[in-house]
């Protein structure tokens, strides 16, 4: 697995300077191979999901083909949701912050049509869009297409579960024949291979090739966090588990910074370890891990290459790694010369599901678990003083300071030896915070989010493509009753006789509410009705959400189902 540096992939010199400003150090391995490619002009297939730097795999090479000048519209990228196409959309800007004059436009149902058309009047070259938006903007001629050279299907088999396999063949097939086509997709069911060949032109397919891989027998534990509190909860389980030594991993140059900064703040020995240091610096943290003066070593991927140290006791996905080789090297860091490691990854959102492909791939288990709550740590960290203060009184003479509490004791009346004990312990305990985290849930078991989600095994063999389909799809009834607590049922007022699909359905509420396709549980279609069901966190964001909405061009009326059709 080597490494790729951006400045070996001939790219702009505006392009590498944001990249920088990013933190990222190397290619992600589907950037590496996909970038030369497309700059070549070639068609491509890209196998990739979220979280390995598709957005960028696709985005770097299609701003090195936008000309600023040319106020026109250049690109189209269609996304499966609202909350995507904001993604890339911000992305895409991220990377193009040095380059002038480029416009990059979010478009998707739900916003206001007439701020789009606004929007697109005024110079937009870069269109990232949901498809049944994109396509009424089409039919509007509020989206021209006579200039478009690029377009891309980010997500493919997601727009295709989202019932817009006919939207993406009308938008394809309007489009100017001289034209670059790229499409990614983390799988490539038969409809997909069908558009690859249909609408593009001699592909090549772009995939990261999966080696054998041995994993370390590590035990490996997962952690669902929030951005906010990522932090905290890393310091909860250095004191939990108080390695001596533990390496730390950060997709990012930028976050090995910021995790350094936070780390020491809270009384940390941390270093970081990337790409910017020069040879003397990377010697001198490495010394310091090596004698133990340095506990946490937070490091990149491709900084971390080449170390070796034996006994590091666990290791921190502080971020999920890009590729699932990159896990398998991370967690054999630790568990080295026989001796016992332990690996902690912390994943947010949707982070779960890469981390459910990496246990899959890996063959491997990651178990989830309950946060420490402070009270577990406290218990903790009195255990390891009272360890301490018994070794203390086994081996020392301590007849010094039982004079001096003794002498205290006799003078105050309202105060036992106990008291002064206990305030001792508290004192070598320091502060207590209020618990911030709740800590009562463990993470959702990695085996079991197939059940939540819409790609895998699961979902796509079950749908009926010709539209008519009776009840539940995807999953079998039964579970989905039993065992979906966490899932709210909502109710709607349209079904099989207004001629939906229970991808209109899913495309509609997802693109609606911004929240992914994955999340939608089972769709249940009846004659005038239908059942779906959303996480039930998200319950009231959907209906908000879906006031005033149409699908298929009817109103609809959505409520919670209150038990109604179980
Ligand atoms: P994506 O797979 O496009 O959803 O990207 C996942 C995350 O990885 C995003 O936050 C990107 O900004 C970040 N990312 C993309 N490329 C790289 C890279 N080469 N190194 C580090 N992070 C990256």
């Amino acid at each position: 697995m080597e490494a790729v540096r951006f400045d070996e992939l001939e790219l702009d010199e505006r392009i590498l300077r944001a990249v920088t400003d990013m933190g990222f150090e190397a290619a992600s391995p589907i950037q590496a191979q996909a970038i030369p490619v497309q700059i070549e002009g070639r068609d491509v297939v890209g196998q990739a999901q979220t979280g390995t730097g598709k957005t960028a795999a696709f985005g770097i090479p299609l701003l090195q083909k936008i000309d600023p000048k040319n106020k026109k519209l250049q690109a189209i990228a269609l996304c499966p949701t609202r909350e995507l196409a904001i993604q890339v959309a911000d992305e895409i800007r991220r990377l193009a912050k040095y380059m002038h004059g480029i416009k990059v436009l979010p478009i998707y149902g739900g916003q206001d049509i007439v701020r789009q058309i606004r929007g697109l009047k005024d110079g937009t070259q870069i269109v990232i869009g949901t498809p049944g938006r994109v396509m009424d903007h089409m039919r509007r001629k509020t989206i021209r297409c006579d200039h478009i050279h690029t377009v891309i299907m980010d997500e493919a088999d997601e727009m295709l579960n989202m019932g817009f396999l006919e939207d993406m063949e009308t938008i394809l097939s309007q489009l100017p024949e001289e034209r670059q086509t790229v499409m990614f997709s983390a799988t490539m069911p038969v409809e997909i291979q069908n558009i690859a060949g249909r609408f593009q032109k001699n592909p090549v397919t772009v995939k990261v090739v999966k080696k054998e891989l041995t994993v370390p027998k590590v035990t490996q534990y997962y952690y669902e966090v929030k951005p906010k509190t990522k932090v905290e909860v890393m310091c909860r389980l250095l004191d939990m588990y108080a390695p001596k030594l533990s390496i730390a991993f950060c997709n990012t140059k930028k976050q090995v910074d910021e995790l350094v900064q936070d780390l020491q703040g809270r009384g940390y020995f941390a270093e970081g370890l990337h790409g910017d240091l020069k040879q003397m610096q990377r010697d001198r943290v490495m010394g310091s891990f090596r004698s133990g003066a340095t506990e946490i070593l937070v490091a990149t991927d491709v900084a971390a290459r080449g170390i070796d140290v034996d006994n590091v006791e666990a290791v921190f996905n502080y971020d999920i790694p890009q590729d699932d080789e990159y896990y398998v090297h991370r967690i054999g860091r630790t568990g080295r010369a026989g001796k016992d490691g332990i690996a902690f990854s912390l994943v947010v959102g949707k982070e779960v599901y890469k981390l459910r492909d990496i246990q899959r791939y890996c063959k491997t288990k990651i178990i989830p678990q309950a946060i420490p709550s402070l009270d577990d740590i406290t218990a903790i960290k009195a255990e390891k003083i009272m360890e301490q203060v018994m070794d203390l009184i086994n081996d020392t003479d301590l007849t010094k300071m039982v004079n001096i509490i003794e002498k205290k004791v006799l003078e105050e009346e309202e105060c036992t030896s106990l008291d002064v004990a206990a305030a001792l312990l508290k004192l070598a305990m320091g502060e207590e915070n209020e618990d911030i985290i709740d800590c009562s849930r463990p993470a959702r078991s990695l085996d079991d989010l197939d059940r939540y989600s819409r790609d895998g095994r699961r979902g796509r063999g079950g749908r009926d493509r010709r539209g008519g389909r009776d009840g539940r799809y995807g999953r079998d009834g039964r579970y989905d009753r039993d065992e979906r607590e966490d899932m709210a049922r909502l109710f709607v007022n349209i079904g099989k006789n207004q001629n939906v699909r229970p991808g209109d359905i899913l495309g509609a509420v997802a693109g609606e509410s911004g929240i992914s396709g994955k999340m939608v549980g089972s769709i249940d279609m009846y004659e005038n009705y239908t059942f779906v069901e959303v996480p039930r966190e998200y319950a009231d964001a959907v209906l908000r959400a879906m006031k005033d909405v149409k699908i298929k061009g009817k109103n609809i009326h959505m409520e919670k189902a209150n038990g109604k059709g179980r």
